[in-house]
């Protein structure tokens, strides 16, 4: 890999709001009456994260790594895709400077669990709270995300080399 000092990535994810699932955002249960669809613990900010890491490497999508069609993934806490994603990024020679996310979701209100959500993150990123944002938006009641039909969050992330 070359020896760029910064390395920038972006990621993008959505999953479908559902019944009868637990709803998890950056490793935190956040108490709603429906939770994300998927065939891990559909964490999409987690998600996100974890593919704007890969990204900055230039290495495939989390779907490589975690294929959905795997039994041994099914239920799978995302954090451990987040922890794949810091690995890889540490094993090219680099850690994570900080790390801007933005989540879209109708409802249910999301700042008061940011900060649970940034430890959370960080724990996992090796980095402090102080180095992660997170912002939350509606989308204006309008399209599936506004008809509280599913939850997006997009993802930007600074890799720095190390030095040696
Ligand atoms: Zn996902």
């Amino acid at each position: 890999m070359s020896e760029l000092p910064f390395r920038i990535g972006h990621g993008y994810d959505l999953h479908r709001l559902t019944d009868g699932r637990k709803l998890i955002l950056g490793g935190v249960e956040v108490p709603h009456e429906q939770g994300l669809l998927g065939h891990s613990d559909a964490d999409c900010l987690t998600h996100a994260l974890a593919d704007a890491i890969f990204g900055a490497l230039g290495l495939p999508d989390i779907g490589h790594y975690f294929p959905d069609d795997h039994p041994e993934n099914e239920g799978l806490e995302s954090v451990q895709i987040l922890a794949k994603a810091v690995e890889e990024c540490e094993s090219a020679g680099y850690s994570v400077g900080n790390a801007d996310l933005t989540i879209l979701a109708q409802r249910p209100k999301m700042a008061p669990h940011i900060e649970s959500i940034k430890n959370s993150l960080s724990k996992t990123l090796k980095i402090a709270p102080s180095q992660i944002g997170i912002k939350a938006t509606t989308n204006e009641v309008l399209g599936p995300i506004g008809r509280e039909e599913a939850i997006a969050s997009f993802a930007v992330c600074l890799l720095i080399r190390k030095q040696v």
